[in-house]
């Protein structure tokens, strides 16, 4: 299908891009690398009056360190994270996500921060962003303001940037000594969207769980944090009846979704037929286990 008709901006600079936002109202929608975007303007399940380019403006596809975080720019393509060895060394759980975004062709588009801006509810990076506690800067014609991850995503496809904000950079902290980090998912096929999917960091000092992040993705209407899995694990000198009971609970303290509302969460993006939520549950337990088991290795702190 063709898109319904729309006029395009290309926005100089982010500021540039903001003002026209600002100016062309709500029925004006920012365009990054177009790969969610466009498929849903295809499918007339998005029709913006007005598409506010921000592929041309200088300085936002920066990947950069900047004390003890690294900074992704708005811009900056999936494809250029996932081959950056300063992501791979400073935020492992990132560089690991984003190679199981969808294929390469995708991933030179598609932006990191664009799929964060996204808030997809099955979506790797969205999920990885909240186990970092990333922090998101959100710039409009009014200024800026800095947002936590775990604040910015606040149901299907909805954040808490207003609609004349954008994303200009993403910041995750980088990782430290003791610290491991992994990404775990199922999808029925390499390249989809995951059934479910968990990212996970932790500390270990002297044999003992001192920090701890997991969150979960495809089980809710956004990427959930797994806190009483979270706390099972913390303090703990980890084993693997320790690391199985953590999975547990990570997904018993989720609400069941019926069919109707998973559907709603997920399908404007997968043509194809919605796992029911138990078998999410089920996958996600799995991938939790994976994930903590695979970051307690690298943490050097497995029995
Ligand atoms: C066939 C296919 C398979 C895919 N598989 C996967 C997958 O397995 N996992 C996965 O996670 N993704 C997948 N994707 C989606 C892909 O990762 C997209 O690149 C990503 O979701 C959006 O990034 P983008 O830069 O293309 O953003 P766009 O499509 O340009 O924008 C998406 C939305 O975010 C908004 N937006 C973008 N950037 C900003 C910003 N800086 N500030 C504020 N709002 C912004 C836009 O206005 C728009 O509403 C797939 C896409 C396709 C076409």
């Amino acid at each position: 299908m063709k898109p319904p008709p729309f006029s395009y901006h290309r926005g100089r600079t982010v500021e540039h891009a903001a003002e026209l936002l600002r100016e062309l109202g709500p029925s004006a929608r920012l365009l990054a690398g177009g790969q969610s975007l466009l498929p849903m303007l295809n499918l007339r399940l998005a029709e913006p009056a007005h598409l506010v380019d921000l592929g041309s403006a200088p300085g936002l596809d920066a990947i950069r360190r900047d004390g003890d975080l690294l900074v992704v720019g708005a811009t900056a393509r999936q494809a250029a994270v996932e081959n950056s060895a300063d992501v791979r060394s400073l935020v492992p759980l990132l560089a690991e996500a984003v190679e199981h975004v969808a294929h390469p062709p995708i991933r030179h588009r598609g932006t990191v921060v664009g799929s964060i801006a996204h808030a997809s509810a099955v979506a790797e990076l969205p999920c990885a962003a909240l186990a970092l506690d990333a922090q998101l800067t959100l710039l409009s014609a009014d200024g800026v303001r800095t947002v936590g991850a775990e604040d910015f995503f606040t149901g299907a496809f909805t954040t808490s940037a207003r609609a004349d904000e954008i994303v200009a950079q993403v910041a995750f902290p980088v990782t430290g000594p003791g610290t491991g980090q992994a990404w775990s998912e199922f999808s029925l096929r390499r390249g989809n969207f995951p059934v479910a999917g968990a990212g996970v960091s932790i500390t270990v000092a002297d044999g003992e769980i001192v920090d701890v992040a997991i969150a979960i993705c495809g089980v809710s209407d956004r990427p959930v944090r797994a806190r009483a899995a979270e706390a099972a694990l913390l303090g703990s000198r980890p084993d693997p009846e320790t690391v199985a009971a953590a999975a547990a609970a990570s997904v018993a303290e989720l609400t069941p979704r019926g069919a109707g509302d998973l559907a709603a969460h997920i399908l404007p993006v997968v043509a194809a037929p919605v796992p029911a939520w138990g078998y999410r549950a089920s996958v996600a337990k799995s991938q939790v286990r994976r994930a903590v088991t695979t970051a307690l290795t690298r943490a050097g702190g497995v029995r």
